[in-house]
């Protein structure tokens, strides 16, 4: 055997460490065990119109999420059980428009749409136009695993969800104040009638003040499992004013959710006419399976191609996204000055975030 003189040694033993050092500063870092991201929706949320107390709920329903979704994941559980659980929570907050808090039509209803797909199997079930069915997001689950469908709509999908013992609310069980003058100075604006105020709605407040004037504050969530499956889901009450049985993107497989295991999930939130054209959530996998772009690259790409756009009015479009790669690492992108969101994965800090300049 050739024995090394002792400086020799030292000398090998340096390089060596050198070596193993350059190997894991190019090494891909290993995939967390589990990663969650959710965002609650993307709009003109801007520093000078959020006061400290509207900016920490906000925070903290956030934090929230991620602990929910964390501790399902943590234990073990499944990519859609925390994707389920998380959104079922959020639609069950009055800060977000989605279930209890959602943005109400012309006619003064609220019609809540949802979405969720497995990335396992590619299945994927969503609901929209629902009037009173708690969890939209557990409405559009059940599609999805115990319906030969993808996708229902409003008396008939409202009809599905009973016979599948989801729990029912009176429609005036998602009235919020902060939502209904919202409505009224859409309405005004746009020259069209106030209808009555819902039957079983609380008495008028004083008008109450919230920075998101733009209707936005749809909830998503993408998780990835200790088993590597990704689920995607999205819950909306839609667009403020909304006339004509309206869809937004929320509800359509590829626009607003997407999901394939080994390659991403992506959940949206933005003027969804835009999304729905530009098949925002589908492109976003698509450019990360087939031109090898990282999930931030994708969702860049695609957020720029919405913002090319525009509509009839001349209007461009809006939003953002929330990305997992399929390897469970973490990517966003908007266009507007704020959207509400959040990371976390296995052994790491959670991230929460709410400024386009954030950091
Ligand atoms: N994308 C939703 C829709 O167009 C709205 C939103 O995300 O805020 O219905």
């Amino acid at each position: 055997m050739f024995i090394l003189p002792a400086r020799g040694g030292a000398w090998l033993a340096a390089l060596l460490a050198a070596f193993a050092l350059a190997a894991c500063a190019t090494a891909p870092e290993p995939a967390p065990r589990w990663s969650i991201i959710v965002h609650g929706g993307a709009g003109v949320i801007e520093r000078a119109n959020l006061t400290p107390e509207v900016e920490a709920q906000y925070r903290a329903a956030m934090q929230r999420a991620l602990h929910t979704g964390g501790a399902i994941l943590e234990r073990g559980g499944s990519s859609l059980d925390a994707v389920e659980g998380v959104i079922q929570e959020m639609e069950d907050d009055p800060l977000f428009n989605a279930g209890r808090g959602a943005v109400f039509t012309a006619e003064g209803h609220n019609e809540l749409d949802a979405s969720i797909m497995d990335g396992r199997t590619r299945a994927a079930g969503s609901v929209a136009g629902l009037t009173r069915t708690r969890h939209p997001i557990s409405a559009a689950r059940a599609v999805m695993e115990r319906s030969p469908h993808v996708m229902l709509i409003g008396e008939g999908a409202e009809a599905f969800a009973r016979t599948q013992n989801l729990e029912e609310v009176d429609p005036s069980f998602f009235f919020t104040e902060r939502r209904w003058q919202q409505l009224e100075q859409n309405l005004q604006r746009n020259n069209l009638p106030i209808p009555q105020r819902p039957l079983g709605a609380p008495r008028r407040e004083a008008r109450v003040a919230w920075p998101d004037d733009h209707q936005f504050g749809t909830v998503g969530v993408v998780a990835r499992d200790t088993h590597g499956d990704i689920a995607a889901g999205t819950s909306t009450g839609g667009a403020t004013g909304k006339r004509w049985g309206r869809v937004g993107d929320a509800p359509i497989i590829g626009a607003g959710t997407y999901a394939r295991n080994g390659v991403c999930g992506v959940s949206a939130t933005g003027t969804g006419e835009f999304f729905i054209r530009v098949g925002v959530a589908r492109d976003i996998c698509a450019r990360m399976e087939f031109n090898g772009e990282s999930a931030q690259e994708a969702a860049d790409h695609v957020i720029a191609e919405v913002g090319a756009l525009t509509n009839a009015r001349g209007e461009a479009g809006d939003g953002g996204v929330i990305v997992l790669d399929g390897e469970g690492r973490a990517a966003w992108a908007m266009n507007t000055p704020g959207m509400y969101r959040a990371w976390a994965s296995a052994g790491e800090e959670p991230v929460v975030q709410i400024f386009a300049d954030e950091e």
